[in-house]
């Protein structure tokens, strides 16, 4: 097969559009509402003004939580929602990530800014700067007006983006922006004050009074607000604890969280970037370094300043931040908004920051995203998206990347192999607006800019992780194919989410291991950049010591369970209630309901830490903790299942539950484990085809077209019949190989099935595509227990997952039918193996010390794979037919198969015969000049057209 692959050039520098960068900011929080406006014309007739509606138009309204703008008018409206997007862009304050100025040219626009946000006209603005300052100005004595250099740094976002333009270093170390606020501000010393350790920043003359008067008035009540927080301590032996900040709104919240940090002075706070959601005032806080204060040398720097504490790394609050922050650290989300002037905060539970730190980890995405901490895991395997629940790979991978401040994600299409590459094909996109299905190419073309193509193509999908800064830092080229350009997407994003995945776990696994791995991912790694980048390794690695230190109540207690340990790490195992004999299988949808608790064993201690009522999952794919899915395979639907285990991090405790206070005193009991209650509601079922696709790779249909085309090719036939082509899988496939194959016909009793044939085998036929030597394609409809005098003689047969659709005596009478008149020199039938259902169906495929009786009872209560079967052969039944089949007509038949092995019980999944004609065809006493035509042609090609 032959494979032509599109080049992807080196990633450009995407620009944003509005839209996009609006999308970063706010995600989902930004609502776009398009309206029409009606447009009114005017007659040209003076005095009789009839309003005539013009062409329509479009005006869109944007709003954000901190404001709403609405845009001018516009024929389109996607050009409406742009233009309302410039605008909020505009009044936030936030430019856009391609703004070329030098950085002399930055240098002098930051003068400018800082000079602006002591202005008047600043001071009455709806930034969130603003409430800083007038806070200040409420205040008594000689901290009146001063403003922390570290709130100017992190409230105006321009004065970030100018920074970075001087140097592009801020993008991962943000405190680099103190020194240049600070230098900047030296050059406005007739207007600004600065503190002699360069912490506080205060103009020099005073506000005018009637403004500093109603700032007094508008100063909220003295009633005292309780805003929680958490206190992370840079000792790791310490836990994380709640504080409560008391504040009263007259006071400024900085001085009460100084307070917290044992600090007189507010100046000396610094503050962490925005943590968790971009729209999220969350943020870190923690006195500074003793040595930053004293050190002046980083103001005198030529553009190569680097700003480093010194004192004892806080290594929680760092993997959270990215950034490096020394000594304790507060947690707290608090701040001023605009438009509004009142103080804006949310409480930070315990449970918030262990969920901040699961979130930071695909697995934890994932986790998050289907509410369910202590059950889902971030499957394995992407069968369809009707089966997957939770977010997507593709929308976890980009929040992965916001997450960890990498760009968004860029994504390559490679079409495979039918379409010619060509410049404009280039198919390099974005995926900007994850919540979109529509994806945005970068260079404007539409990818799927022909829909008669796109469906005959198979595309492969490349992925790349870059920094803010473009380099890379990895790169995953899986090899699989698809058909649609989605499915590419999402396996591809869901195999390098599961590499990301145990990197981030590997606390164990050393990396040179984790590095091998990589390779059967597909994944190529920047070790330097991934390190740089993501930071998981040893932080994280902390994180999880810790979290283990809490979890040595949890050794395992097997000693208490006299009970069976059928499944692994589970124990006292119950399963409640009378077998209905519903049973979730392979590739199944069971939908459960359960509830997850500690418990005390012995003290009646039970605190529920997890409660979903409706939790549905596919079976076969490691979309659940592998111990769930083991209990909820034994049961039945009505039933109830409990059991303990004693596997659970605690990191993943406290993320699920509320109180942790308490939580922390249940697990320091030594008799504390898990206990889980499971009822299974329903089980959706699984349809043949969802199944064989969740257990096969690559999926049993394709390895039985494989299987024919092997024999095809080596039979050098010139001539096909596929029996029973339904929708034309075999025939379509064909033409992707060069055979031999002339002439191509097809027959099927089904009217829908070949209409969805005609239908494929033209889109590819449109496309260009056919083998060299194919002259025709035909389609009959017809019964093939029927003969076809058209068709007599002919090379090669195939009749694939077709008889057993048939009623069992009609399908020996195809096989008479079929060696007998039609005389095939080969003929290929394939056909499900009862027995393998077994391992479809069950929750563990029979173990030898079984009794023979019981694998009979376990056969018996196998259904079969599809509601149309009329029959499943066992390997006996159908050996006996072929080998009987064969003797009648001469022909030699050889066994085969396809989905696991003829040597390991039970067998191949799809068990396939082919017949061989042991004689020539002249020998045949059927004449061609019989006319005996039982089929309709009703769909034809020929290539001399
Ligand atoms: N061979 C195809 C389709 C298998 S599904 C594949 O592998 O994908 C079974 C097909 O057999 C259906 O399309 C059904 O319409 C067809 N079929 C069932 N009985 C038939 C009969 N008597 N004559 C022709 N086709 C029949
Ligand atoms: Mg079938």
């Amino acid at each position: 097969m032959e494979t032509k692959e599109q080049r992807v050039v080196a990633p450009k520098k995407p620009t944003l559009t509005p839209k996009a960068i609006i999308h970063q900011k706010f995600g989902k929080n930004a609502y776009y509402v398009v309206e029409e406006v009606k447009q009114v014309c005017q007659t040209g007739c003076p005095g009789l003004s009839i309003p005539q509606t013009g062409p329509c138009l479009y005006r869109c309204t944007l709003q954000l939580p901190e404001l709403t703008v609405v845009s001018e008018t516009f024929k389109k409206k996607k050009d409406a929602e742009q233009s309302a997007a410039e605008m909020a862009i505009e009044k936030l304050g936030i430019i856009p990530e391609t703004t070329d100025l030098t950085p002399q040219e930055a240098q002098e626009s930051l003068v400018a800014r800082i000079a602006y946000l002591f202005s008047e006209k600043f001071l009455i603005s709806d930034h969130p700067l603003s409430g800083h300052i007038r806070a200040t100005l409420r205040r008594k004595g000689d901290h009146c007006g001063s403003i922390p250099i570290s709130v100017i740094s992190v409230c105006d976002p321009k004065i970030f983006s100018l920074c970075k333009c001087i140097n592009p270093e801020v993008e991962s170390n943000p405190f680099l922006v103190l020194p240049y606020v600070v230098r900047a501000t030296t050059m406005l010393h007739e207007f600004l004050a600065i503190s002699e350790q360069h912490s506080w920043i205060r103009k020099l003359n005073p506000y005018p009074q009637d403004i500093i008067e109603s700032l007094m008035e508008e100063g909220g009540s003295q009633e005292c607000i309780r805003v929680e927080a958490i206190r992370i301590p840079s000792s790791m032996e310490k836990h994380v604890e709640a504080v409560t900040l008391c504040m009263s709104l007259r006071e400024y919240y900085l001085d009460i969280i100084a307070n917290e940090l044992g600090l007189e002075d507010d100046a000396n706070v610094l503050i962490s970037r925005n943590i968790g959601k971009a729209s999220s005032e969350t943020r870190l806080f923690f006195a500074a370094p003793q040595s930053y204060l004293l050190d002046q040398s980083f103001i005198s720097g030529n553009g190569k300043e680097t700003v480093h504490f010194e004192g004892s790394l806080n290594v929680r609050a760092r993997y959270l931040s990215g950034q490096d922050i020394v000594g304790d650290a507060i947690l707290a989300c608090i701040g001023y908004t605009r438009k509004s002037r009142d103080l804006f905060y949310e409480d930070v539970t315990v449970r918030l920051y262990f969920r901040m730190l699961l979130g930071k980890t695909p697995g934890g995405i994932y986790k998050l995203s289907r509410e369910a901490l202590l059950t889902a895991e971030l499957p394995s395997r992407f069968t369809t998206r009707v089966n997957w629940r939770g977010s997507l790979p593709r929308d976890i991978l980009c929040m992965f990347c916001r997450q960890h401040r990498l760009s968004e994600p860029l994504f390559s299409i490679i079409s495979h192999p039918l379409k010619i590459p060509t410049e404009s094909s280039e198919s390099c996109f974005k995926a900007a607006d994850s919540g979109n299905d529509m994806i945005e190419c970068a260079n404007g073309a539409s990818v799927n800019g022909s829909p008669n193509l796109s469906d005959s193509e198979m595309f492969k999908c490349e992925m790349k992780l870059l920094s803010k800064c473009g380099d890379v830092i990895l790169l995953c080229s899986p090899k699989d194919c698809y058909k649609k350009q989605n499915d590419a997407i999402q396996n591809a994003s869901l195999k390098l989410l599961s590499w990301l995945n145990k990197y981030f776990n590997s606390v164990t696994t050393p990396f040179d291991q984790l590095y091998e791995t990589a390779g059967n991912f597909s994944i190529h790694i920047s070790s330097k950049n991934l390190f740089r980048e993501i930071l998981a390794g040893q932080s994280i690695q902390n994180c999880q010591i810790y979290a283990m230190q809490c979890n040595k109540s949890l050794e395992p207690m097997c000693e208490n369970s006299s009970l069976d340990m059928l499944v692994n790490g589970v124990y006292n195992l119950k399963i409640e209630g009378p077998d209905s004999g519903i049973c979730p299988a392979n590739g199944s949808l069971p939908c459960i309901s359960y509830s997850v608790s500690l418990v005390v064993e012995n003290e009646n201690m039970k605190e529920v830490i997890e409660v979903c009522n409706e939790f549905e999952f596919e079976i076969g794919v490691g979309a659940v903790i592998s111990y769930v899915e083991e209990v909820v395979m034994q049961m039945s639907v009505g039933q109830d299942a409990y059991f303990n285990t004693n596997l659970l991090t605690s990191d993943l405790i406290f993320a699920s539950a509320g109180d942790s206070a308490k939580i922390l005193s249940l697990l320091s009991s030594k008799a504390c484990c898990v206990e889980y209650e499971i009822s299974l509601t329903k089980v959706a079922e699984p349809p043949e085809e969802r199944m064989e696709q969740a257990l096969f790779s690559p999926p049993l249909s394709k390895q039985r077209v494989e299987f024919a085309v092997q024999h095809i090719l080596e039979s050098r036939a010139t001539n096909l019949l596929d029996f029973g082509c339904g929708s034309g899988s075999l025939l379509e496939s064909l033409l992707n190989y060069s055979t031999s194959l002339e002439k191509i016909a097809g027959v099927d009793i089904s009217q829908k099935g070949l209409t969805r044939a005609a239908k494929v085998l033209n889109l590819k036929l449109d496309a260009g595509v056919t083998s060299k030597h194919t002259k025709s394609l035909i389609l009959y409809e017809g019964s093939i227990t029927n003969f076809d005098s058209r068709l007599h003689g002919f090379d090669i047969g195939t009749c694939l997952e077709v008889i057993e659709h048939m009623e069992e005596d009609q399908a020996r009478l195809f096989g008479d039918v079929a060696l007998s008149v039609f005389c095939p020199k080969i003929l290929i039938v394939s056909t499900p193996n009862f027995e393998y259902n077994v391992v479809l169906q069950k929750s563990s495929p029979p173990t030898q010390d079984q009794e023979e009786s019981d694998d009979q009872n376990l056969l018996q209560s196998c259904k079969f794979r599809n509601n149309d079967h009329k029959f499943e052969w066992t390997r006996e039944q159908f050996i006996q037919w072929a080998s009987e089949l064969a003797a009648r007509h001469n022909y030699s038949v050889e066994f085969s198969g396809v989905g696991g092995s003829a040597d390991v019980e039970p067998g191949f999944a799809s068990q396939i015969a082919v017949f061989k004609r042991e004689w020539s065809h002249e020998d045949n006493v059927k004449k061609d000049t019989d006319i005996d035509n039982h089929y309709n042609v009703i769909w034809e090609w020929n290539s001399n057209k």
